[in-house]
């Protein structure tokens, strides 16, 4: 059997996590050190009120920063509302995944779907009239969806969300991509560690055809993890086209 069409390039899908007037200097460090390795265009993932102390506002200069990046073909997705984890969780085990592997910081993994709603109905509405287009998507902080999050994204039509392991499209319910995404941890020592070791050993071993990486304003404060960063992104990025998830999602528009 021979295969019509050509194989789609591989891909570099590479995130800024929590972009907010909170991590200015820090996300443009990111920007610079992601260029300097290739990736020109990272998707950014926007935070209306980063800890409900950072707000957004239509007409200040952040606002203006993030339309001009909108316009040169980065991809905003909605990141959460205020990214902190205010729920109460009902179960013993939201409870001990929301602290163990969030430091508080799963805002979406407790909401029930009418305040999930809500707030991505909010972020979504500032995020587009900031930058005069559709949001790619969302991601819920830490990566973390409850049922309520899952609901609200289909009654929304969001066309696009991810996590540690896939991404998928709510509003069909289609999966486009199943595979570990590359992070950095900089919260605490040990997880710094095995971060790097991660990093380490995706510089190495084969890649799948699309690499996703998402670096976070924390990531500029450890100079290992910055360099880490600049050799595994550089590394992937000889193999890998760097892309946008619009890119990826074509490709497999192509495919079928
Ligand atoms: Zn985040």
């Amino acid at each position: 059997m021979t295969r019509t069409g050509t194989t789609p390039p591989r891909r570099l899908l590479a995130s800024i996590h929590d972009v907010s007037p909170r991590h200015e200097p820090a996300i443009d460090r990111l920007v610079e050190e992601l260029a300097s390795a290739g990736v020109e265009r990272p998707a950014m993932l926007v935070v209306p009120d980063f800890w409900r102390e950072a707000e957004i506002r239509p007409g200040s200069p952040f606002a203006a920063r993030l339309r001009r990046w909108a316009e040169d073909g980065v991809e905003m997705f909605l990141h959460g509302y205020s990214h902190r984890d205010e729920a109460e969780h009902a179960s013993w085990q939201d409870r001990v995944k929301a602290s163990r592997m969030t430091a508080g910081e799963g805002e979406f993994l407790g909401l029930d779907a009418e305040e999930a709603e809500r707030r991505i109905r909010a972020g979504r509405t500032l995020i587009e009239d900031i930058t005069g287009r559709p949001i790619a998507g969302f991601i819920a902080p830490a990566w973390l969806y409850g049922d309520g999050a899952h609901s609200a994204m289909k009654t929304l039509g969001i066309a696009l969300a991810e996590d540690h392991m896939r991404v998928w499209a709510p509003d069909t319910g289609r999966i486009f991509l199943k595979s570990p995404v590359i992070t950095w941890a900089t919260r605490t020592r040990a997880r710094m560690l095995s971060s790097l070791a991660v990093a380490s050993v995706a510089r190495t071993i084969p890649l799948p055809r699309v690499v996703r990486l998402g670096v976070h304003p924390g990531d500029v404060t450890v100079p290992a993890t910055l360099s880490s960063i600049r050799r595994t992104v550089a590394k992937i990025a000889r193999t890998h086209v760097p892309s946008q998830y619009r890119d990826m999602v074509g490709d497999l528009a192509c495919a079928s």
